[in-house]
């Protein structure tokens, strides 16, 4: 027996949202709903508590959408700007708190906030504007468990365009987004997951995305039972995509259940 807990898509396109600005493809156009995606994200409510996977650049509309007032924690995969550019929004979250936000993420996402964002990483001067407050715990392996804000988090790591992606398991869920290439270690550590969330971009394969093939291979080799497919392109439109059982698309919104066990709370 297991605590509940659950998934909500923020985002479930890739890096250009749908519409993409000037395209007119069945997709673009369509006004099915569930074809309006913004950039990936989701929210974890576990144990009474709220994580963020990844901050876009759609971020403040989705919080907004969504009423997310407290964040617990963030987890970032990567530093790619689909999955970075609404960091400055979370300062929202410092002046309703005065609290900073504890954020998780590699020593590779960590040194590339650096290059990308500086002023997050200088010390607040309340003469100036204050910018988001982050406190960053950064994972000093690609592979293991720790325990951030007291729940147990798995992470691994995979290669995304040339670039070390870091993906999260809770319980018996998993969300890995920007894949490509893996080692067995990464199937390793999602065996008996049984809810995944996975990246696919295209239909077919590119350089640095699943298709849906190899999506589907990789969730067949953890043994999933249920497969969601986010960061989506203008490639998948809803109504025209028919997947077998076990896999769907996800959509802007839906939400999803997984569970815990308790030993995967701090002090139980
Ligand atoms: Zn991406
Ligand atoms: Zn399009």
């Amino acid at each position: 027996m297991g605590i509940q807990a659950q998934f909500t898509f923020m985002g479930t396109s890739g890096s250009m949202g749908i519409p993409v600005i000037g395209c007119h493809c069945a997709t673009c156009n369509s006004l099915n709903p569930l074809d309006k995606r913004m950039r990936p994200s989701g929210l974890i409510q576990v144990a009474d508590k709220n994580f963020i996977i990844d901050v876009g650049p759609d971020f403040r509309m989705q919080a907004l959408r969504l009423g997310i007032e407290k964040i617990d924690g963030v987890l970032i995969s990567h530093a790619h700007s689909d999955h970075i550019a609404g960091l400055d929004d979370l300062r929202a979250y410092y002046f309703l708190h005065k609290s900073k936000t504890p954020c998780l993420l590699s020593e590779l996402t960590f040194e590339e906030l650096k290059q990308r964002y500086p002023y997050l990483f200088q010390p607040t001067d309340n003469k100036k504007s204050v910018t988001a407050q982050l406190d960053f715990c950064v994972l000093s392996q690609e592979f293991g468990s720790i325990f951030f804000q007291e729940i147990k988090w798995v992470f691994f790591s995979y290669l995304h365009a040339g670039i070390n992606v870091t993906g999260f398991r809770v319980g018996n869920f998993a969300y890995v987004s920007d894949i490509r290439y893996y080692s067995n270690q990464v199937i390793d550590r999602l065996i008996g997951v049984e809810t995944l969330t996975i990246s696919v971009h295209k239909r077919k394969a590119t350089k640095v995305h699943f298709g849906i093939e190899e999506a589907m291979e990789f969730s067949a080799l953890i043994g999933a039972k249920k497969t969601y497919f986010t960061h989506l392109s203008h490639d998948f439109e809803h109504s025209k995509i028919k997947l077998p059982s076990g896999f769907e698309l996800a959509y802007d919104g839906m939400i999803i259940f997984f569970t815990i066990s308790k030993k995967d709370i701090h002090g139980n």
